[in-house]
């Protein structure tokens, strides 16, 4: 399958960034990089990036990309904002577009769960948003808010690779029970087969029997245990 993380927003995105100054894409960017580790230690999925490090990507670009390349999953990460300043808002929520496709329903209960099972921060539950990602993608599409950046206590979560770790394997976990994919198997010692080619020392060759014959009595006077081949 064709999978694609869509880490919300970019580096140079004004504004999405908490009060002290930290940019939600750090952690966007951090968990979509774990979470494609991840999902690659398992067999047939394929994982692109709809953002970009390096520059901004504009949601219509990201939801083309997916659309081109026929994904089978998009999945995007976020971190939640409740105004611009400090406050008290906190926890974790998950979004499906407003018609509630099945499959996407499905799947963000799983993320969700996890997610909540993962970090232990309050369960806002699954909902639903007219969001780009959600109605412009042709595939199933889930948007998880993994916690607020408004919020001091969360922000100190979310800037911490260890919350950024498990965040990344609680969505990974929902992805993979999903579509129940299959860990790949780790590389086998490999068994002895036998080589290619075989290196023989000759130590004679005769057109007469008898000087082969000859020959072999000299090399066991010798002490070699010579063998006569005929070709
Ligand atoms: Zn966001």
């Amino acid at each position: 399958m064709k999978l694609m993380i869509d880490a919300g927003h970019g580096p140079n995105t004004p504004g999405k960034r908490s009060p002290d100054n930290y940019k939600e894409f750090t952690f966007t960017s951090s968990v979509a990089d774990h979470a494609k580790a991840l999902l690659e230690a398992y067999e047939n999925i394929t994982v692109y990036f709809a953002h970009s490090k390096k520059v901004d990507v504009p949601l219509k670009e990201r939801t083309d990309k997916a659309n081109r390349l026929k994904v089978d999953c998009y999945v995007a990460i976020h971190a939640n904002a409740y105004g611009t300043t400090w406050n008290d808002a906190k926890g974790i929520e998950t979004y499906v577009y407003p018609t509630k496709p099945k499959e996407a329903v499905e799947l963000a209960n799983r993320v969700q769960r996890d997610l909540i099972i993962a970090t232990g921060l309050e369960d806002r539950g699954v909902k639903t948003a007219d969001f780009h990602v959600l109605r412009e993608t042709n595939m199933t599409a889930i948007l998880s808010e993994c916690g607020f950046y408004t919020n001091k206590a969360e922000l100190k979560l979310i800037k911490s690779e260890s919350y950024q770790k498990t965040c990344a394997e609680a969505i990974v976990k929902g992805i993979v029970d999903q579509y129940k994919l299959k860990k790949k198997k780790t590389a086998s010692p490999k068994k002895e087969t036998k080589p290619k080619s075989l290196y023989k020392v000759q130590l004679g060759a005769f057109s007469e029997k008898s000087n082969a014959e000859k020959f072999v009595k000299e090399l066991k006077a010798k002490g070699y245990n010579p063998i006569i081949v005929k070709s």
